[in-house]
């Protein structure tokens, strides 16, 4: 008989990474939820700065990058359980420098970044010295859902590239160092071809045009309304290769979508712990609520639809590890994570009543700020698309 290769023990160095982020999010960040600099556009810079050395004092900062600029390069299945231990506080990714829409930089250009580029960008991003953004979506009747609908153009003028065009919804834009921009270039063979270039955010070419109030506040810088205005960039400001942005862009997505799922789980696990302590101590009609059936049946449910992301996020990631690309089971994990861990919200917040509406507990800013999950890193509706699309094409899997 063969032996079947599947095991869900983690290997002994990621368990006590996990452990030990574990005991740093609960004794050190959770304190500082209260904190003023945790502002409705995200966590400040001053705030993240501070939380980023004690992650450091801790030996906790940014396991996920490469080694040679201080990481430990974590596997997929590693940052699953260090990024679900993080996201037990919504601070906990900032202080671990895993935070979107960095940590996904970190591993675009780590992947696709010439050794230059590497070392103006990479290294500082790596270390935490500065924070970045990824220019993709634009309004209407620009790239949203559909990255086909590209309007910012690259032109080439000489041995340069102008930059023309409006991004949106763009998180971290607000002090970040700087940008990765998607790009439509035209010229000979390149009609309707995408390209990445990096530019720095000090380029008068660049302007932040507001700051959007939005339903979510866990991410540094908030969320922005950026402007290329004749951006000139230099030959080698290309990332990777002139026309295959959409290609190069597949290498952040599929891993990109799955880390936002392990933060996100780590947060409902919080949501839990939460709501069963209050369960456990609150009466109502004679016996604590989680006596109550209607009440019992919530914590059975969340702690379901925890289970069922966690194993989705494990399978996902073991299937990167492999080398694989995993578009569908990416797809499937960030509908069933991100619809799984709202519903995990809700009933958090059901359970703890009026208390729950309040911002006495992270419940309420959890509740908010993953709603917004079923949209970033594609809609709900675009995955179930893309899945069916799939299905119909090849076949059922
Ligand atoms: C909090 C937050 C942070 C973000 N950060 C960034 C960032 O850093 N960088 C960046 O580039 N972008 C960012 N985005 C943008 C995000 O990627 C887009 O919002 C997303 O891709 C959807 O595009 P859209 O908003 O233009 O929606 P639209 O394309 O206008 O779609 C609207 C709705 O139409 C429906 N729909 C679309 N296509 C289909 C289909 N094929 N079948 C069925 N229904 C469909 C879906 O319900 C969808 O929600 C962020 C968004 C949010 C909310």
């Amino acid at each position: 008989m063969h032996q079947l290769d599947m095991n869900f023990s983690l290997p002994p160095r990621v368990s006590e990474l996990a452990d030990r982020v574990k005991a740093f999010v609960n004794e050190t960040v959770v304190p500082f939820e209260k904190d003023k600099r945790w502002t409705s556009h995200g966590p400040t810079d001053a705030l993240r700065r501070e939380l980023n050395a004690l992650a450091r004092k801790a030996g906790v900062f940014a396991p996920h990058a490469p080694a040679e600029y201080g990481g430990q390069h974590l596997s997929h299945i590693g940052r699953a359980a260090v990024f679900t231990a993080a996201g037990y506080s919504m601070l906990g990714p900032v202080a671990l420098h895993c935070a979107a829409p960095d940590e996904g930089n970190i591993h675009l250009l780590d992947v696709v970044a010439r050794p230059d580029q590497r070392e103006r960008y990479l290294k500082p991003l790596a270390t935490g010295d500065v924070r970045s953004c990824f220019c993709m979506t634009e309004p209407a009747p620009g790239a949203g859902s559909d990255p086909g609908q590209l309007q910012t153009t690259a032109r080439r003028d000489g041995n340069d590239w102008v930059i023309d065009g409006e991004k949106w919804l763009i998180t971290g834009a607000e002090g970040a160092a700087f940008a990765i921009i998607m790009a439509k270039t035209s010229g000979a063979g390149m009609e309707g071809a995408a390209t990445m270039f990096l530019a720095d955010m000090s380029d008068p070419a660049i302007t932040i045009e507001r700051t959007l109030d939005t339903i979510d506040s866990s991410f540094v810088g908030g969320h922005a309304v950026v402007r290329f205005n004749g951006l000139r960039l230099p030959a080698d400001a290309v990332l990777g290769e002139i026309g295959q942005g959409f290609r190069h862009a597949q290498v952040r997505l599929a891993p990109a979508r799955l880390t936002h799922c392990m933060r996100w789980l780590g947060a409902a696990i919080r949501a839990q712990d939460i709501a069963t302590e209050y369960a456990r101590r609150r009466t109502a009609f004679g016996k604590p609520l989680g006596e109550h059936e209607g009440v019992s049946f919530m914590l059975a449910d969340n702690a379901m639809d925890i289970h069922q992301a966690q194993l989705t996020i494990w399978h996902t990631a073991w299937l990167l590890d492999k080398g694989e690309r995993a578009s569908t089971e990416s797809s499937m994990a960030k509908v069933i994570c991100s619809e799984a861990i709202a519903r995990v919200a809700d009933r958090a917040l059901q359970i703890l009543g009026g208390l729950g509406t309040t911002r006495d507990t992270v419940v309420e800013r959890f509740y908010r700020d993953v709603r917004a999950f079923r949209i970033y890193d594609g809609p709900s509706e675009v995955h179930r698309w893309a899945i069916g699309r799939r299905i119909v094409t090849h076949g059922a899997r």
